[in-house]
């Protein structure tokens, strides 16, 4: 029998249960609003410290790369005497000088000479000024000279493998600083930074070499086995790609004729130019 008082229960408890069905759902609506409104990041920030806004990613590469040219001698050592008795410190410093006018002219890099003025400076100086510029690429300039007077033409040389070893110990005699001081490491982890600064600039040198020696081969006359590797002091610093260009001969009289023309030089350096364009183009990709 289905009386009224039971049909007034059933509707007590249905809505009872109704009434329960509603606070359940706040519960879970509750729980769930917060999570939804907090901005996304690590829980523990929230509501003690403001969550860091990230700024827009910068453009990559906004700063100008610094290439810095490097006159080989000056002051007291003039290098190498032409045939003609041209000083190799004279073609040095106007070939540093154009090129970096053309650079300049091109607006795309920042440019710095180690000597604009015919002074000697010692090797360690002109790394010194590269480093503490900040040098991306460091060119050193230079005319050769041999007893052979037949021999001509322009060669590029890097790092050998075997002045790595030196570099290590200008690296630690000079206390420069790469990631990290070297004097708070203990060697085995200084060896190690200063190796894989070494593995960087050694691969960036030898490719920016490469790219130099094909666009000069196109202007001016290079010698056999024109890529070089020796242990100069220019090119010992680990944190920076650097060559050391050989112009050509100063002891072979056509060569000394060609480097002390303007136009030639200009040719040459143009071809030095368009490989740190291609040199730093492929950095961009
Ligand atoms: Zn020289």
């Amino acid at each position: 029998m289905f009386t009224k008082g039971a049909a007034y229960n059933s509707m007590i408890r249905i809505f009872g249960m109704f009434l329960m069905v509603c606070a359940a759902f706040c519960v879970v609506l509750t729980a769930y609003a917060q999570p939804m409104s907090r901005k996304p990041g690590p829980r523990y920030f929230e509501d003690r410290i403001p969550y860091p806004v990230l700024e827009p990613a910068a453009p990559k590469k906004l700063r100008k790369p610094v290439i810095v040219i490097d006159p080989g001698h000056g002051g007291h050592d003039p290098g190498a005497i032409g045939a003609k008795g041209t000083q190799e410190k004279k073609i040095t410093m106007s070939a540093a000088k154009e090129l970096r006018d053309l650079l300049t002219a091109s607006g795309r890099y920042r440019v710095m000479l180690t000597r604009s003025s015919d002074k000697y400076l010692e090797h360690e100086q002109r790394l010194r000024i590269a480093r503490a510029g900040g040098a991306d690429l460091f060119i050193s300039i230079h005319a050769d000279s041999t007893g052979n007077k037949a021999a001509r033409g322009a060669s590029v040389y890097t790092l050998a493998d075997r002045a790595k070893g030196r570099s290590k110990r200008i690296v630690k005699s000079q206390n420069w600083i790469m990631d990290v001081d070297l004097t708070e490491q203990s060697d085995p982890v200084g060896d190690i930074l200063v190796d894989l600064a070494q593995r960087s600039t050694e691969s960036q040198s030898e490719q920016f070499a490469d790219i130099l020696l094909k666009n000069l081969s196109s202007q001016t006359r290079l010698i056999g086995n024109s890529h070089r590797r020796a242990g100069y002091y220019v090119l010992l610093a680990p944190d920076v790609p650097a060559v050391l260009l050989e112009l050509g001969f100063l002891s072979n009289a056509q060569d000394e004729k060609l480097l002390k023309s303007k136009s030639h030089r200009k040719k040459v350096l143009a071809s030095v130019t368009k490989s740190i364009d291609q040199y730093f183009a492929t950095k961009e990709e």
